[in-house]
C-alpha cells in the first residue's frame, strides 16, 4: 500500500534565520517525491472555526493581523502576514492525514506546546487538539489519543486535555532537557498527570529497552482509557542521541524500533494512525531528515 503524505509548500513561513530547521519539511518532501510507497498530496487549511474550538477568539486575532505584537508572537516566531496561512496549512495537514482512514503522514509539527490563549516553544496553534475537536465536531470520531514522543513534554495538550473528555494525551519525553532547551526564556511547565493526560520521563542516558518499556506502558494506558477511534503520533525526532537538547542514548536504529512498534500496536488494535514530525535540531540537518525518512520505512514494513 502506499502511504500519503500531506506536504504544502506554504507550511514555511518565512522567519529568517532560525534555530527551528523549517526547511527539513521541504527536504523530507523532495526525497519522498520519488518513494513509489508514498503519495504526496496538498492539503486544505483549517477554517476559523476549526481554531476557535480550540484557541481564543483574541489569539486568533492576534496571529492573523498581527496585533497585539506580543501575543501574536507567543510561540518566538517573528510575526508576518504570512504566518496565519501558514499555521491554518499545516493544521490543515494534521486534519487531512487523520481523516485519510488507516495510516497516514502529515509533514508538519503537532505543536505540542500552544496553548489556548498563547503560543509557545515555536508551537502557534495546537494542530493535534484542532484535528481531534474537528473530528469530534463532525461526527468522524468519538474520541482519540495523542501519543507524544517529542523529546519535550506536551505541556499545550496537557493544558488542554482536562476540558476534553474525547481526547487521551500520553506524553512520552526526555526528563532533563530544561538546561538546554531551546525555548531560552520559557519554562515548559509540567502539568499534573489526570485520567486523560499522563506523562512518562524518560531518564538521562535512555536507551532503546528502556524507551521501548516506556512505550509500551504508554500504549497500555490509552487501551485502558478506552480505544481510541485514531492515534495522533507525534514522531518527534529531537530524542536523537546527537541532538543538542537530547539526554537520551537513542540512536537512528533505536527511533526506528520505536517507529515500528507504534504502528504495529496500531495494526493490531485496528485503531487509524496518522502521524506528524515535531522537533529535531541536530546540527547536521540531514540526520534529522533520516529519522523523519525511516517513520516512513517502519510504516512500510509493517504496513506494507
Ligand atoms: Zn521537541
Amino acid at each position: 500500500m502506499t502511504v500519503t503524505a500531506y506536504y504544502h509548500p506554504g507550511y514555511a513561513a518565512p522567519i529568517g534565520t532560525h534555530i527551528m530547521p523549517i526547511t527539513k519539511f521541504a527536504l523530507i518532501a523532495d526525497a519522498l517525491r520519488d518513494d513509489p510507497r508514498v503519495r504526496l498530496v496538498e492539503p486544505a487549511p483549517v477554517t476559523e472555526v476549526d481554531l476557535l474550538r480550540v484557541h481564543t477568539r483574541a489569539y486568533v486575532d492576534a496571529v492573523r493581523t498581527g496585533e497585539p505584537r506580543q501575543l501574536a508572537e507567543s510561540q518566538k516566531f517573528p510575526w508576518s502576514p504570512a504566518l496565519y496561512p501558514s499555521v491554518c496549512l499545516t493544521s490543515g495537514g494534521c486534519l487531512a492525514a487523520a481523516l485519510d482512514a488507516g495510516v497516514a503522514a502529515a509533514l508538519v509539527s503537532g505543536f505540542h506546546h500552544a496553548h489556548a490563549d498563547h503560543g509557545e516553544g515555536f508551537c502557534t496553534f495546537n494542530g493535534l487538539v484542532v484535528t481531534i475537536d474537528a473530528l469530534c465536531a463532525a461526527g468522524a470520531v468519538e474520541k482519540g489519543a495523542v501519543l507524544d514522543m517529542d523529546l519535550h513534554y506536551g505541556n499545550g495538550t496537557a493544558a488542554l486535555a482536562p476540558s476534553r473528555p474525547h481526547l487521551f494525551t500520553m506524553s512520552i519525553y526526555g526528563n532533563d532537557y530544561r538546561q538546554n532547551q531551546p525555548f531560552r526564556d520559557v519554562e515548559i511547565v509540567r502539568h499534573v498527570d489526570s485520567v486523560n493526560n499522563r506523562s512518562i520521563a524518560l531518564p538521562n542516558g535512555c536507551g532503546r529497552a528502556q524507551m521501548l518499556a516506556a512505550l509500551e506502558s504508554g500504549l497500555t494506558a490509552i487501551l485502558a482509557w478506552g480505544r481510541p477511534d485514531l492515534i495522533l503520533y507525534q514522531a518527534g525526532a529531537d530524542p536523537y542521541l546527537e541532538d543538542p537538547y537530547s539526554p537520551l542514548a537513542l540512536d537512528h536504529d533505536d527511533l526506528l524500533a520505536r517507529d515500528r512498534r507504534v504502528f504495529e500496536f496500531a495494526r493490531q488494535a485496528r485503531i487509524p494512525i496518522a502521524w506528524v514530525l515535531a522537533g529535531g535540531y541536530t546540527k547536521d540537518t540531514s540526520k534529522v531528515v533520516r529519522v523523519h525518512l525511516n517513520t516512513f520505512v517502519a510504516a512500510a514494513a509493517v504496513f506494507g
